[in-house]
């Protein structure tokens, strides 16, 4: 491996410029990994990304604005996509011009910076954030020696703190190590302690208990009361689900006690299938229970479809979904084929589909209900009669629409719907299948079962996607309380609806009943007027949520599915803004987001 000797500072440099060129090389020698950006391996990067990222606790679900300070080729926001964060707005900082040129390429639209921000004229209010991490920013000291690095740390934090308005996260190399390597900065804690107490007073935090050679340290500012003269705002959260209270609950959980059932489908569990089926108007067995709306998915496609196929080896599905679809598919073997949804109907439409040229090699069709939205059930029966493909329908959103037009949305084709806490009707985690076809019905049970029907005899591709005792008895307390619940979910759409037509912007609203009572959408116009309706949301402190982020290709793991043109999907998942629901959001927070919406739609 040839590396050049390192090199001393000229006199006209200040000591870390020497580091910035170290970094440049290893990122040259490397490229975009681990090792390029002198980490010894992969895995405990990500761990220290997490670690970075647990300066953010407690105030995950605000819009906050993250500076990511040596940011590098910014796979710190790749971590961040991954875990789903999606509260954040991240301005990476760098030095290196050739780092920066990963990053941007990687994540065009996120703002990185070029700035040293130890520089005398350095314009540090471009860093100006809630919350600034340095990851690996200290810890390599190369050919400085321990007092110009420590120098390099005290001056970098004292130069940001004032720009970071939550708290800061940095991680150097533990001191405290039975050997030492030359090139890095074992940093005092001590030292360290010292410098933030001086900053943050005892707001100060340091961890070296994530398995590496090294320690965090966190430093918080003293949370400002409100100025008298500026109305502050509590934020809105996007979601705040109420499931059944404790004591809604006790009466069920005393009568699993009694019973000293648990699970395999307990009297709990039928006396809640039983319920499903009366309000769906369907026979006892028509409805299957189960542990989580994926697995509902899962079982669904393999009673239908089993699993993949050597001839056919896709799931053909629409592109614009939330992740589930494509997961469950792909437990039963299926990969994704992402197919675009129509403009109007946000869904795939079963009649353009059916001279699609892949549909030879298609196992199962998994239309999505998208937002819980009507899902006729008679145009994909016709399909799969012409077809002969087998059709699951993923309707986890969709019990209110369901329930409403039972005999429009149900029949032979499998629906699954989701119990998930997010859902508007919700135990928790759980889900269900629900078909005219009894039989099919059974063999899904069979599937959430091990396989197993009429003995202990494993028979078919399974899982174990049981609903428990537990989750029933959420269920049932759930039915108690559902007439409460729609009717509160009714007035704030009423309330939405309301203001929303008093600013004129009624119409691109979208609400119950057309969709689940547990979204409001604003659809923009552009992709602009998206960004302007956000950045409005989030300066007001609002947040909200692109539901099925910005469609299944977008996602890491399936960012290489086979896939149609999808322009319509392309166009609605930045439009399409989840905007705040709960059953007890108030008429002023939903005053104010009418008002941060309207703000973002004037041109
Ligand atoms: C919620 C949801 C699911 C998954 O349901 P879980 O109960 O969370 O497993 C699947 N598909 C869609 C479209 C959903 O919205």
């Amino acid at each position: 491996m040839a590396t050049s000797p390192p090199r001393k500072p000229t006199m006209t440099e200040r000591p870390d410029d020497v580091i910035v060129a170290h970094y440049d090389q290893a990122l040259s020698q490397f490229g975009d990994t681990a090792r390029g950006a002198l980490w010894p391996n992969e895995q405990d990067r990500q761990t220290r990304f997490d670690v970075m990222l647990d300066v953010l606790a407690g105030h995950v679900g605000e819009p906050l604005v993250l500076c990511d300070l040596g940011c590098g080729t910014g796979e710190l926001l790749a971590r961040i996509r991954q875990r789903g964060i999606s509260n954040l707005t991240y301005i990476g900082v760098d030095r290196s011009e050739a780092a920066l040129d990963y990053a941007r390429t990687k994540f065009p639209g996120t703002r990185f910076l070029r700035l040293d921000v130890n520089a005398l004229d350095a314009d540090l209010s471009q860093i100006d954030c809630d919350y600034l991490v340095a990851n690996g920013l200290f810890t390599v000291r190369h050919v400085l020696d321990e007092q110009q690095m420590a120098a390099f740390v005290d001056s970098t934090i004292r130069r940001v703190w004032p720009h970071v308005r939550a708290g800061i996260a940095f991680n150097l190399m533990s001191g405290v190590v039975d050997w030492r390597r030359d090139d890095l900065f074992h940093a005092s804690m001590d030292d360290m302690a010292r410098l933030l107490h001086e900053l943050a007073g005892r707001r100060v935090r340091m961890r070296a208990d994530y398995g590496l050679y090294e320690f965090t340290c966190y430093a918080y500012k003293p949370i400002e009361p409100p100025a008298t003269d500026v109305r502050f705002d509590a934020p809105v959260r996007v979601l705040r689900p109420s499931l059944p209270t404790a004591d809604r609950l006790l009466p069920y959980l005393r009568r699993i006690d009694g019973a000293r059932i648990y699970s395999n489908f307990g009297p709990l569990v039928l006396e809640f299938e039983s319920r499903v089926c009366t309000l769906l108007g369907l026979p006892t067995g028509a409805v299957v229970s189960a542990s989580t709306g994926t697995a509902g998915l899962v079982g669904a496609i393999l009673a239908t479809a089993g699993r993949a196929t050597t001839t056919r080896t896709f799931a053909l599905m629409p592109a614009y979904t939330f992740v589930a679809t494509a997961v469950a598919a792909r437990e039963c073997g299926y990969e994704p084929y992402l197919a675009d949804v129509d403009a109007e109907t946000w869904m795939l439409d079963p009649d353009r589909l059916m001279d699609h040229p892949s549909l030879d090699r298609v196992g199962v069709v998994i239309p999505v209900a998208a937002f819980g939205k009507k899902l006729d059930q008679a145009a994909w029966l016709r399909f799969r009669e012409k077809t002969g493909i087998a059709v699951v329908i993923d309707a986890a959103a969709g019990f209110e629409s369901v329930s409403e037009n039972p005999l429009a949305c149900l029949g032979p084709i499998p629906v699954v719907l989701s119990f998930h806490a997010t859902k508007s009707f919700a135990t928790g985690e759980g889900g269900c299948v629900a078909s005219t076809d009894i039989e099919l019905v059974a063999r899904a049970c069979q599937c959430l079962n091990y396989g197993f029907r009429y003995s202990r005899d494993s028979q078919s591709a399974s899982i174990n996607g049981k609903m428990s005792e537990y989750h029933a008895a959420v269920g049932l307390a759930e039915f108690d309380q559902w007439d409460a619940k729609r009717d509160a979910f009714q007035s704030v759409v009423d309330n939405y609806l309301k203001r929303a037509a008093e600013a004129g912007i009624g119409t691109r609203l979208k609400t119950a009943p057309g969709i689940s009572s547990s979204y409001i959408l604003f659809q923009c116009d552009s992709i602009g007027h998206a960004e302007r309706v956000q950045a409005e949301l989030a300066a007001d402190h609002i947040e909200y949520r692109l539901w099925y982020g910005m469609g299944l290709h977008r996602q890491t793991h399936f960012s290489a599915l086979p896939r149609d043109p999808l322009p319509v999907t392309g166009q609605l998942t930045p439009c399409v803004i989840g905007l705040p629901m709960a059953t007890d959001l108030d008429d002023a927070s939903i005053e104010r987001i009418v008002r941060a919406v309207v703000a973002g739609s004037r041109q």
